[in-house]
């Protein structure tokens, strides 16, 4: 069978790839602790899969839902931006929501870039933009976020040429990987930047509400002139423990929203209604159990950050994400580092370089597991000795 040409340039999915590695080791007997992957440990609160319950049983509910989303689901979308970001968003025209903002990133990228256009994806990154760019026929100019600059791209090193054939410009923050947080001078210098050079931002704000030590992530359109140049995502996964439930939304410039829409309503048939419903609870109910759950993962992140310390192993401290992002210096290549210690302590990390090349020399660690996991993991890592 003859496949398309640019599935070859295709890498295989960082996390497909991980799972293959922890199974072989499983398969041998070995205790093995993932904290490979941000997966939320957590369950739903009740009174959102209470929601869910309610309209599932509702037979009037069973069928195609609302391919834009239910009324009700874009207001409470518009609703968070304001009361959140103090940020005013016209839920008819500015707000999709979408089957995981995963699916967004992809049909946003077949939006904007014809086959031979670039796009500017961060690297180390989130791989789906990237992903994304290849399967539109588009060409990647990975932009280097390293720790000298606080892993926040440097524009002015973008060459000329390159920019001259961009379209598309990728943000994370906080960010995955690296757990690096942005400002909104930082969003007003990527705004001026955008308008000089008529390329589109996606800012990707996945774990805008998982933040730590008070710190309070900004969204993009705080800024003037965002809206004229970009979008942003927002997803229920990491928010609200909601990853499998599949639910995030495109934010943001009408324009590019609207097209989004399109191409979504003749490829997928909308969010099933009830889980619209149980979506609708998360936004516009109760948000104090989020600021709760937050000090989980700080408590985490603490006990992380010691153990590693106890191993002479640095890492940032983040203020936001799901992520501690480490260095593997003295160790051999992050490849090198993650699997010699998933073979001496049974704890995976993911390593640095599936973010990109310059991910290469870092390890992450995802703080989504369940205590008890992590309690032993922690103390399998105070005692590794690389
Ligand atoms: N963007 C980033 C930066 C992520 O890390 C993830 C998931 O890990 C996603 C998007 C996907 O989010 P969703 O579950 O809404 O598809």
């Amino acid at each position: 069978m003859r496949l398309a040409s640019k599935l070859n340039n295709l890498p295989p999915y960082l996390m497909a790839e991980a799972k293959k590695r922890i199974a072989a080791q499983k398969a041998k007997g070995v205790d093995v602790i993932d904290l490979g992957m941000g997966n939320p440990d957590l369950p739903t609160p009740d009174f959102i899969v209470e929601a869910l319950q309610r309209s599932a049983d509702d037979p009037a509910n069973h069928g195609y839902p609302n391919y834009y989303g239910i009324p009700a689901l874009r207001q409470g979308f518009a609703h968070l931006y304001a009361r959140r970001f103090n940020v005013c968003l016209d839920p008819e025209k500015e707000v999709v929501p979408l089957i995981g903002s995963k699916e967004g990133l992809v049909h946003l990228t077949n939006v904007i870039c014809d086959p031979g256009d670039i796009v500017l994806v961060p690297d180390p990154g989130y791989p789906v933009y990237r992903i994304a760019a290849i399967l539109a026929g588009a060409d990647v100019y990975p932009v280097p976020l390293l720790e000298e600059n606080s892993y926040l791209p440097d524009l002015d090193a973008i060459p000329t040429w390159v920019v001259k054939r961009s379209r598309l410009l990728w943000l994370n923050y906080p960010n995955n990987p690296t757990a690096a947080v942005a400002n909104t001078s930082f969003f007003a210098r990527v705004v001026d930047f955008a308008q000089a050079n008529g390329i589109v931002v996606a800012h990707d704000n996945a774990y805008a509400d998982v933040a730590f030590d008070g710190y309070v992530p900004p969204s993009f359109f705080e800024v003037p002139g965002a809206r004229d140049v970009g979008v942003e995502f927002y997803s229920l996964s990491k928010t609200y423990n909601m990853a499998g439930w599949r639910v995030g939304a495109v934010l943001g410039n009408a324009e590019v929203v609207q097209a989004v829409a399109r191409v979504k309503t003749n490829v997928d048939s909308g969010i099933f209604t009830p889980v619209q419903h149980a979506s609708v609870a998360a936004l516009e109910g109760d948000q104090s159990w989020v600021a709760e759950r937050n000090r989980v993962y700080q408590r985490r992140r603490d006990q992380v950050i010691a153990a590693l310390r106890s191993a002479g192993i640095s890492a940032g401290v983040p203020k936001a994400s799901l992520y501690v992002w480490g260095s593997v210096t003295g160790h051999g290549t992050s490849l090198d580092f993650c699997l010699r210690l998933l073979e001496k302590t049974g704890v995976w990390l993911t390593p640095g370089s599936g973010f990109g090349e310059h991910g290469e020399g870092y390890f992450r660690l995802s703080l989504a597991a369940p205590d008890d996991r992590l309690d032993e993991a922690v103390r399998r890592l105070a005692e590794f000795k690389a």
